[in-house]
Protein backbone atom coordinates (compact mmCIF):
# COMPACT_ATOMS: atom_id res chain seq x y z
CA UNK A 1 0.00 0.00 0.00
CA UNK A 2 2.97 2.58 0.98
CA UNK A 3 3.81 2.51 -3.16
CA UNK A 4 0.30 3.34 -3.90
CA UNK A 5 0.42 6.40 -1.51
CA UNK A 6 3.45 7.50 -2.69
CA UNK A 7 2.12 7.35 -6.63
CA UNK A 8 -1.45 9.27 -5.74
CA UNK A 9 -0.03 11.86 -3.72
CA UNK A 10 3.34 12.36 -5.71
CA UNK A 11 5.57 12.05 -3.58
CA UNK A 12 8.78 10.30 -2.58
CA UNK A 13 8.72 7.14 -2.72
CA UNK A 14 11.79 6.73 0.21
CA UNK A 15 10.32 8.83 2.96
CA UNK A 16 6.55 10.13 1.48
CA UNK A 17 7.29 13.25 2.71
CA UNK A 18 9.44 15.29 -0.57
CA UNK A 19 7.48 16.09 -3.72
CA UNK A 20 8.82 13.85 -6.61
CA UNK A 21 7.81 17.06 -9.46
CA UNK A 22 8.77 21.10 -8.71
CA UNK A 23 4.99 21.83 -9.22
CA UNK A 24 1.62 20.38 -8.11
CA UNK A 25 -0.68 21.26 -11.28
CA UNK A 26 0.11 19.08 -13.88
CA UNK A 27 -1.15 21.63 -16.51
CA UNK A 28 0.92 24.09 -15.16
CA UNK A 29 2.16 25.48 -18.60
CA UNK A 30 6.00 25.92 -17.23
CA UNK A 31 7.76 23.17 -15.62
CA UNK A 32 5.35 20.73 -15.63
CA UNK A 33 7.61 17.88 -15.80
CA UNK A 34 10.44 18.99 -13.82
CA UNK A 35 11.75 16.99 -10.90
CA UNK A 36 14.26 18.27 -8.22
CA UNK A 37 17.23 16.07 -8.42
CA UNK A 38 17.16 14.94 -5.07
CA UNK A 39 14.27 14.91 -2.22
CA UNK A 40 13.88 17.56 -0.65
CA UNK A 41 13.19 15.77 2.80
CA UNK A 42 15.45 12.91 2.40
CA UNK A 43 17.75 13.53 0.18
CA UNK A 44 16.62 10.16 -2.34
CA UNK A 45 18.22 10.61 -5.57
CA UNK A 46 15.48 11.09 -8.23
CA UNK A 47 17.40 10.68 -11.11
CA UNK A 48 18.81 7.66 -10.69
CA UNK A 49 21.07 7.25 -14.25
CA UNK A 50 21.03 9.48 -17.23
CA UNK A 51 17.71 8.59 -19.15
CA UNK A 52 16.08 6.58 -16.06
CA UNK A 53 12.66 8.02 -17.10
CA UNK A 54 12.80 6.59 -20.71
CA UNK A 55 11.88 3.85 -18.56
CA UNK A 56 8.59 5.00 -17.70
CA UNK A 57 7.33 4.89 -20.73
CA UNK A 58 6.69 1.09 -20.30
CA UNK A 59 4.71 2.49 -17.27
CA UNK A 60 3.16 4.93 -18.82
CA UNK A 61 1.72 2.20 -21.77
CA UNK A 62 -0.13 0.06 -19.69
CA UNK A 63 -2.01 3.37 -18.47
CA UNK A 64 -2.91 4.25 -21.50
CA UNK A 65 -4.06 1.04 -22.95
CA UNK A 66 -6.53 0.97 -19.48
CA UNK A 67 -7.76 4.27 -19.54
CA UNK A 68 -8.54 3.12 -23.61
CA UNK A 69 -10.35 0.13 -22.54
CA UNK A 70 -12.38 2.05 -20.21
CA UNK A 71 -13.22 5.00 -22.59
CA UNK A 72 -14.14 2.21 -25.25
CA UNK A 73 -16.30 -0.03 -23.71
CA UNK A 74 -18.05 3.24 -22.11
CA UNK A 75 -18.44 5.20 -25.51
CA UNK A 76 -18.79 2.11 -27.71
CA UNK A 77 -20.93 -0.51 -25.70
CA UNK A 78 -22.62 2.21 -23.57
CA UNK A 79 -23.23 5.12 -25.78
CA UNK A 80 -22.95 3.26 -29.24
CA UNK A 81 -21.24 6.48 -30.28
CA UNK A 82 -19.90 6.17 -34.42
CA UNK A 83 -16.56 4.83 -34.98
CA UNK A 84 -15.44 8.55 -36.59
CA UNK A 85 -16.39 10.33 -33.68
CA UNK A 86 -15.43 7.32 -31.06
CA UNK A 87 -11.40 8.14 -32.59
CA UNK A 88 -12.17 12.17 -32.55
CA UNK A 89 -12.92 12.28 -28.52
CA UNK A 90 -10.59 9.38 -27.67
CA UNK A 91 -7.81 11.34 -29.64
CA UNK A 92 -8.95 14.46 -27.87
CA UNK A 93 -9.21 12.91 -24.23
CA UNK A 94 -6.00 10.67 -24.09
CA UNK A 95 -4.17 14.36 -25.42
CA UNK A 96 -5.60 16.24 -22.65
CA UNK A 97 -4.81 13.32 -19.90
CA UNK A 98 -0.71 13.32 -21.09
CA UNK A 99 0.22 15.39 -18.64
CA UNK A 100 -1.28 13.41 -15.79
CA UNK A 101 -0.56 10.23 -17.81
CA UNK A 102 3.63 11.00 -17.99
CA UNK A 103 3.49 12.22 -14.37
CA UNK A 104 1.80 8.68 -12.87
CA UNK A 105 4.23 6.70 -15.03
CA UNK A 106 6.85 8.25 -13.84
CA UNK A 107 5.96 7.90 -10.04
CA UNK A 108 5.17 4.05 -10.57
CA UNK A 109 8.46 3.78 -12.55
CA UNK A 110 10.72 4.97 -9.46
CA UNK A 111 8.50 3.37 -7.35
CA UNK A 112 9.46 -0.12 -9.07
CA UNK A 113 13.17 0.99 -7.66
CA UNK A 114 12.71 3.26 -4.62
CA UNK A 115 11.16 1.09 -1.53
CA UNK A 116 9.75 3.15 1.65
CA UNK A 117 11.85 3.39 4.44
CA UNK A 118 10.36 4.62 7.81
CA UNK A 119 13.01 6.85 8.97
CA UNK A 120 14.41 7.83 6.06
CA UNK A 121 14.01 11.54 6.29
CA UNK A 122 16.46 11.16 9.60
CA UNK A 123 19.11 9.66 7.10
CA UNK A 124 21.95 11.97 5.45
CA UNK A 125 23.66 9.41 3.34
CA UNK A 126 22.57 8.14 -0.05
ZN1 LIG B 1 12.22 11.48 0.26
Amino acid sequence: MSKLYSVARMKCPRCHKGNLFSTRNPYSFKGALDMPDRCTECNQDFKIEPGFYIGALWTSFPIVIFIMTLLSIFFLAYLKMDMNWFFVVITAILFSLQPIIIRLARAIWINIFVDYEQNAVRKDDV
